[in-house]
């Protein structure tokens, strides 16, 4: 891929030894596969606040909305200093085009998600997150966040990498200073997409394409942009996908013969009983597509969220 999507990543995952114990925790998904696509940037915060390797490990304490983090044997103190580096160092990343990011997790710094925040009386409460990683996400709330544990989720880990694709169309649409009739043409082409997320918010931001006209351009950008974000962060699951693969069933119906619709149903609904995989019924339909040239339906980013090399729609 010539122009790869700058995506932000704990540095131990790309096999940086700068862990507490010296280790790295080296994940082959980002560099052997996504690597193919995404430009990562790497960083560690403990070291780069200044912390040296190997170092005493620490943990969250306190309330969990606003934890310290603080060593575990010595009881140090660290929050302040880290806290002042996570400043610095988002201010610095809002000069990158940075289309995602992928957190170590449970770490007190680089974790996303149920963190471990201890009490008074030791007990832990996984409620936590790191304080980079809450940094970031409080000062980019749109970018596409996910953990290295969670990507291993054959669901989770599509959810995600789609969304990280759409992103960055998204941010390059922008930075060509799109008028209202390019918000159409986008629009159109990710209405499968968006429908295959949610059926309610693709019709919301389809009426909101259609009565911007007379909108001023930031503020009908600003919101399509939010709704587009939280559209994508649902999960497409295996109903909603049945219903966005009738729909493309809906546009055949004159054009096919009966033995090549009467092939299409049944595959759908293999799929909707999870007999195959997605990919099986999207093979057909692109082959029909291109057989019958339905130019609708030829420029919808559903077909191809994400390049096919990544397998992503191959589980069943
Ligand atoms: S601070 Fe983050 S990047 Fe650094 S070692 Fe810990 S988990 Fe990895």
């Amino acid at each position: 891929m010539e122009n790869k999507i700058l995506v932000g990543a704990s540095s131990c995952l790309l096999g940086n030894s700068v862990r507490y114990d010296g280790g790295h925790k080296h994940d082959r998904y980002l560099t052997d596969i996504l690597a193919n696509y995404f430009q990562f940037i790497t960083v560690c915060p403990e070291v780069e606040c200044g912390l040296p390797v190997p170092r005493e490990t620490m943990r969250l304490i306190g309330d969990p909305e606003k934890p310290r983090l603080v060593t575990t044997r010595s009881g140090i103190d660290h929050t302040d200093r880290m806290l002042s580096f996570c400043k610095q160092k988002v201010s610095q990343l809002e000069s990158e085009d940075l289309c995602a990011f992928i957190f170590k997790k449970d770490s007190p710094s680089s974790g996303l998600h149920k963190v471990k925040v201890y009490g008074e009386s030791g007990q832990a409460q996984k409620k936590g997150r790191g304080l980079f990683a809450a940094t970031l996400v409080d000062r980019f709330p749109l970018l596409p966040v996910e953990e290295e544990g969670r990507l291993k989720d054959p669901v989770l880990r599509e959810n995600f990498i789609e969304k990280v694709f759409c992103y960055k169309r998204w941010k390059t649409f922008l930075q060509e200073d799109p008028d209202y009739k390019k918000l159409i043409d986008f629009h159109t082409c990710h209405k499968l997409q968006l429908m295959a997320h949610s059926p309610k918010l693709a019709s919301k931001m389809g009426k909101l394409v259609a009565a911007g006209k007379t909108t001023p351009k930031e503020e009908l950008l600003e919101e399509y942009q939010l709704n587009l974000m939280e559209a994508l962060a649902l999960k497409a699951t295996i109903k909603k996908n049945v219903n966005v693969l009738y729909h493309i069933n809906g546009h055949f119906k004159k054009l096919i013969t009966g033995d090549e619709k009467a092939e299409l149903i049944q595959l759908i609904n293999n799929y909707a009983h999870s007999l195959v995989p997605l990919i099986v019924p999207l093979t057909l339909i692109n082959h029909y597509i291109r057989k019958y040239n339905i130019a609708y339906l030829q420029n919808q980013t559903y077909l191809e969220p994400h390049p096919s090399e990544l397998m992503l729609r191959n589980h069943a």
